[in-house]
């Protein structure tokens, strides 16, 4: 690493990694080529992935900055990895959805392609152990996690993601179907946009092909054995690298 020291490290989950460094208020995120999928019940190792997903984590978090949304990212360092500060995480899955598809069409008797006007925002509740169970709002201020002012903010915040996200991904003819972000609390108490975005937590279909199949360009591909993923994956970067600035380098 050329700014900073790797310290020890702090939190392993199952697609990256995250280290101390010798900076105050500044942690290593390292970008593995781990897949799970089925809450890790399907695992593999796909060449590539973390490269792909932090440099397209990073395009995405900049993009969103210029719109005035507050992000952990701070810049790239070697590739797959990203300089971040550190947050005390919400132990929320935030999901919205554009466009029915996935658990939304197992759960309930809705088609998948349906459009979702206005979008869906659904909490879950972040546990492996309990398989993120979907949170009620009731249950959300049962659980305690966050008060009322900050579950308002969090709605908000992850409705001007979708905004931001749907403007990028819409230029260049990707479809945001749906997607899941995490968030947490700085050392000062401000929210902040957290761990990744990119076709390991967005579902994105290509507006260039009809084929159901075809169309699919996210981690549906890995989850449903559809092949190409890396391909797929490396086609949302290059879409996305075509209209976006060169990502900044930590220091
Ligand atoms: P669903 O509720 O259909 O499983 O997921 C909705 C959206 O959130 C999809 O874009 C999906 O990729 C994302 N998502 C939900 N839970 C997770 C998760 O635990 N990990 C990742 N990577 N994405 C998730």
């Amino acid at each position: 690493m050329t700014a900073f020291s790797l310290g020890s490290l702090l939190y392993e989950g199952k697609a990256k990694r995250v280290f101390a460094t010798d900076q105050p208020d500044r942690v290593a995120v390292e970008f593995k080529d781990d897949a799970t999928a089925f809450n890790a019940q399907k695992r593999a190792s796909l060449a590539g992935k973390g490269a792909c997903n932090c440099l397209i984590s990073a395009l995405i978090f900049e993009v969103l900055e210029r719109r005035g949304i507050a992000t952990h990212y701070l810049g790239l360092a070697e590739e797959r990895w990203m300089v971040v500060r550190p947050v005390q995480v919400v132990p929320l899955e935030v999901v919205v959805r554009n466009i029915a598809a996935g658990s939304l069409c197992r759960q309930l008797p809705i088609t998948e392609g349906t459009a979702l006007e206005p979008p869906l925002l659904d909490l879950y509740y972040k546990d492996d152990g309990l398989g993120d169970p979907f949170l009620s709002e009731a249950r959300l201020e049962r659980l305690g996690v966050v008060n009322p002012d900050q579950r308002q903010a969090i709605g908000e915040m992850a409705l001007a993601v979708n905004l931001g996200l749907r403007d990028l991904f819409g230029s260049v003819d990707l479809e945001l179907v749906d997607f899941k972000i995490e968030l947490g609390f700085a050392s000062d108490g401000s929210l902040l946009l957290a761990d990744e975005i990119s076709p390991d937590t967005c579902r994105l279909w290509d507006r260039r092909q009809s084929d159901s199949s075809d169309r699919i360009l996210d981690k549906d591909r890995f989850r449903q054995d559809l092949g190409g993923v890396m391909e797929a994956y490396g086609e949302v970067l290059k879409r996305v690298q075509g209209v976006c600035p060169e990502p900044r380098v930590y220091g």
